[in-house]
């Protein structure tokens, strides 16, 4: 009898272990997601019109790839405790903390009107702010956090996880410390889902084409070289400007194939021109992301190669902001384009800021003025102070200047008149079909007037 209780004692022990396991974090102690889910459902049917209504926020380390490449697993359980400590100070609010990964954690907090509700996360934000020490050393945790209140109690718990989360990637992609979850957030990222995954099509069933604008030098009137700009023809939207999906394949890996497919397009139309006499540089845009892909300098040249093409017969146009971040790995990638005989632009110059310190360690041709400037000219002072600038320090570093986006004669003339150097706009021409392209090329004998 006294075995058989010692046994059945180690077996609840173990049992009791075993429930314990399900709704805890092993590392932490915390509860866990099953916990989260298990208190939210309670807190759902529970809630009626007097009673307190609840809030539930997700809060991430969003470096946390950084922090594990250079301290190992057991910073994120250290960094997490070190918040969790930081949390209870909050406690009037905060009613529970869960662990849900390694680098998640989620509280329910007592709900505030929603002034009130956005100044307590401003204060969660001041508190993250403070470095964490591992190993005696300070460390700087980048922190995002989404929330939502749970207001229907016909929502299950998993679904207002799947809430917050969402307003949590909207905090990562806006760069903001906090977002709360409204509905056209998700509504958001469904489209963006669904567009990545048209346009990943798009790219195998040759919806995407690309139409050509000349560049032209103010003092001869040749037509310098061409720019490939990008259109979609979706077969049941239409046309979709660059402008909306550019960006969104610039937040995936699908930009690497959108950029590929315009080198490579944009090099066999330079060589079936070249062929019927035409002979033009061609300039294809490119994104932060590719210059951060390692071996972009290589794939580059590979094609320039399969082409039988030699480096300056292209041109690349990287949008002035795209330095920020990595500065370091992208300077090194354009060193690596420039020695390949490259040549470089920076597009859209003046609507960034970060590069211009670095402006003159960059191996760059021309600055292509940013239309948003071109378009106020020649009457707005402001405008006319910074396109001036612009050339002026252009020229002291031996870089050429472009104006994009010239729409008439007066803005032409005037640019002429401060020196810039290259003018493309819809007074010249406007983005065209190849074949329209050549036309135009032989009507004007490459040259404008
Ligand atoms: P961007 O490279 O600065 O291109 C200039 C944009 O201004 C183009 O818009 C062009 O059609 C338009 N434009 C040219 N002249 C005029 C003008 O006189 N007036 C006005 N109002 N607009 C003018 P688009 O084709 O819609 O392209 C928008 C942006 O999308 C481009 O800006 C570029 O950043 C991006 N993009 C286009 N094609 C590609 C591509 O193949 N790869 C990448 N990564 N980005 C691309
Ligand atoms: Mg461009
Ligand atoms: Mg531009």
């Amino acid at each position: 009898g006294f075995l058989c209780g010692v046994a059945s004692d180690s077996v609840r022990c173990y049992l009791r272990h075993i429930k314990w396991l399900s709704h805890h974090d092993l590392s932490s102690g915390l509860p866990n997601r099953s916990a989260l889910f298990a208190l939210v459902k309670e807190v759902l049917t529970e809630q009626d019109e007097q009673s307190e209504a609840y809030v539930l926020a997700v809060i991430s380390i969003e470096n946390e790839k950084e922090l594990l490449s250079t301290f190992g697993v057991s910073v994120l359980d250290s960094a997490v405790t070190q918040l969790v400590t930081r949390l209870q100070q909050k406690e009037a609010q905060i009613v529970s903390i869960y662990r849900i990964n390694t680098m998640r954690l989620c509280v329910l907090i007592r709900c505030a009107p929603c002034l009130e509700r956005e100044r307590f996360f401003v204060q969660l934000s001041t508190l993250f702010r403070e470095p964490v020490r591992f190993q005696d050393i300070p460390i700087h945790l980048d922190i995002r956090m989404g929330s939502v209140a749970l207001t229907d109690e016909q929502l299950s718990p998993q679904a207002y996880l799947q809430q917050a989360e969402s307003a949590l990637a909207e905090a990562c992609n806006k760069a903001r410390d906090h977002v709360s979850f409204n509905p056209a957030i998700s509504t958001a990222s469904k489209e963006n889902l669904v567009m990545l995954g048209e346009l990943k099509n798009a790219l195998t069933e040759k919806q995407l084409t690309l139409h050509y604008q000349p560049k032209v030098d103010m003092s001869s009137g040749k037509v310098h070289s061409v720019e490939a700009l990008m259109r979609w023809n979706h077969p049941q939207k239409g046309n979709i400007p660059p402008g909306i999906f550019i960006p969104r394949a610039e937040d995936s890996t699908l930009i690497n194939q959108i950029t590929y497919f315009a080198l490579n397009q944009a090099m066999a139309q330079m060589v079936l021109w070249q062929k019927s006499g035409i002979s033009v540089p061609v300039a294809v845009n490119i994104s932060a992301r590719n210059l951060l892909q390692s071996d972009f300098c290589s794939v580059v040249s590979l094609l320039l190669e399969r082409h039988g093409l030699s480096g300056e017969q292209l041109e690349l146009e990287i949008t002035e902001g795209v330095l920020m971040g990595d500065e370091q790995r992208a300077v090194a990638e354009l060193n690596k384009l420039a020695q390949a005989k490259i040549i470089l632009s920076i597009d859209d110059f003046g609507t960034g800021y970060s590069s211009l310190q670095y402006l003159h360690q960059l191996p760059v041709s021309f600055l292509k003025i940013d239309q948003s400037f071109v378009r106020r000219l020649p009457a707005d002072k402001a405008a006319i102070s910074i396109v001036e600038m612009a050339v002026s320090m252009a020229h002291k570093m031996n870089i050429r200047t472009i104006a994009e986006g010239i729409e008439d004669q007066a803005t032409y003339d005037f640019l002429k008149n401060i020196g810039c150097d290259m003018a493309q706009g819809y007074l010249i021409s406007r983005p065209l079909p190849a074949a329209e392209y050549a036309l135009w090329h032989r009507q004007h004998n490459g040259c404008l007037g």
